[in-house]
């Protein structure tokens, strides 16, 4: 159910297998991506359109639903009244192959993509086939038929485990909980229950990585030898786990002791991606890799892209790219990885209607200035007035605010919205590029001009 990416993944995968496939997607056939359509008709699979009918789904002998139908939906109602089995691509994928590729599952409210990546990176650097998929944008089901795995390093959401019933990775690494998607799951118990689901399934062969520091998720029950990561200073190194010493990323593994590297020799920047960096050294070194190659590998991840990435230093203004902090949550991360009074922040976009209180709290904290630009404006200028912060600078544009965050001179220069993307731009991808042609043709018109 669900002509996605991932849904064509799996039915070019049951294809393969000899499976009769059917592809039930509710929207109406001209509303579905031309791509997806002409990748379909290549396969040569039935497919409906327009709605998800009673024959295809009472004469499925399993549903593979998209992770965007709800489970309260009518569709999934109507699916189990007809007493048929719902999964996600990765049940079925770890069903296949589980028992030969050991999976490295990554779940969390926020920094699964970052952490997948950096945790992917390390392990192929060091030789080791470990492609990174799942919600990070490759389907899993893609890589199955591919060249031999070493491991499966797959970003999962809790709607993906929504809809796992057998799903229990080698070594499945929780990084944070807090209360997202509550309307997708009808609530925060369920979503809690989602991302335990996982944890309560893992047997003591497995690895169960999580974040001492969030009460919720270290107090997760598992029959799997745990493998907390802390960022507290209180005897973390006592016990097996990932540790911070005196700014250093330390592990405790077979009861010896070992230090990564500094902080500061990250290319990751912020609070929040040292947990990410904690979660992928433990998630690597309990993959068999030494000291020095986590070491070594770890240092080299940069951001991805539209996540705190580094774009450029014009005429001696750093400028950062982080375009996917989309609500205020995220925009206080950017905020807290700069210095106190450091920094000058792009905000705004299409307003979301969110309080602004916090927000406020740390702009006046750590930005020496804010540019406003989109639709919000008006509304994050009156906030930060009315708690007498004066050094806002609403403007029409993006190419404005470049330029204005560039001339001030007053630190860097940190694209991070709070809002989304639809006023101006085709969505956060679209934003992030734009801003950073904006400072590289920045970056030529100050050249020239020397
Ligand atoms: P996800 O895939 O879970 O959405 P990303 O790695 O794409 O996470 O990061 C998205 C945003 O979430 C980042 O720009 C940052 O603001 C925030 N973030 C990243 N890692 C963490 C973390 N460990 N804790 C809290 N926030 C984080």
């Amino acid at each position: 159910m669900g002509l996605g990416r991932s849904g064509l993944a799996a039915a070019a995968y049951l294809k393969r297998r000899g499976a009769q496939v059917v592809v039930s997607e509710s929207q109406p056939q001209d509303k579905v991506d031309a791509k997806h359509l002409t990748e379909l008709s290549k396969l040569g699979v039935e497919a409906e359109f327009g709605n998800h009918s009673d024959r295809a789904l009472s004469t499925a002998e399993i549903i593979l639903t998209s992770p965007g139908i709800k489970p309260k939906s009518d569709v999934i109602t109507r699916a189990r009244a007809f007493k048929k089995e719902v999964i996600s691509d990765v049940e079925l994928a770890f069903r296949e192959i589980g028992a030969q590729v050991p999976f490295i599952a990554i779940t969390g409210t926020n920094g699964k993509s970052t952490t997948t990546a950096l945790i992917s990176h390390i392990l192929e650097k060091s030789g080791r086939i470990a492609p990174a998929c799942g919600n990070i944008g490759v389907p899993i089901l893609s890589l199955l038929d591919g060249p031999p795995l070493d491991f499966l390093v797959v970003e999962v959401s809790s709607y993906q485990l929504e809809y796992c019933t057998t799903f229990a990775p080698q070594i499945g690494v929780w990084l944070n909980l807090t209360p997202d998607h509550l309307d997708w799951h009808g609530g925060l118990d369920p979503y809690i229950a989602a991302k335990r689901s996982m944890f309560s399934r893992m047997s003591v062969e497995n690895f169960a990585v999580y974040n001492f520091d969030d009460p919720v998720v270290a107090a997760t029950p598992t029959a799997a030898e745990v493998f907390p990561f802390s960022q507290m200073p209180d005897g973390q190194e006592q016990m097996q786990g990932a540790y911070v010493n005196d700014g250093f990323l330390c592990y405790n593994y077979n009861a010896r002791s070992r230090v990564v590297c500094h902080i500061n020799d990250l290319r990751i920047i912020g609070h929040h991606n040292i947990e990410n960096a904690l979660a992928a050294i433990s998630a690597t070194c309990l993959s068999g890799l030494s000291q020095k190659e986590i070491e070594t590998h770890l240092r080299t991840f940069k951001a991805l892209e539209h996540r705190l990435e580094y774009v450029d230093t014009v005429d001696g203004v750093e400028f950062y790219n982080d375009s996917k902090a989309t609500n205020t949550d995220s925009t206080i991360k950017a905020l807290q990885s700069f210095p106190e009074k450091s920094m000058v922040l792009i905000a705004g976009g299409k307003d979301k209607g969110t309080p602004l209180e916090d927000l406020v709290r740390y702009i006046r904290k750590h930005a020496q200035a804010v540019i406003l630009v989109g639709e919000a404006k008006d509304r994050f200028e009156t906030a930060l007035r009315s708690e007498k912060y004066e050094e806002v600078y609403p403007v029409a544009s993006m190419e404005e605010a470049v330029r204005l965050g560039g001339t001030m001179k007053k630190g860097p220069v940190v694209l991070s919205p709070a809002c989304a993307s639809f006023d101006m731009f085709k969505d956060f991808e679209d934003r992030g590029r734009v801003f950073k042609d904006l400072v590289r043709q920045r970056a030529r018109e100050v050249a020239s001009a020397r």
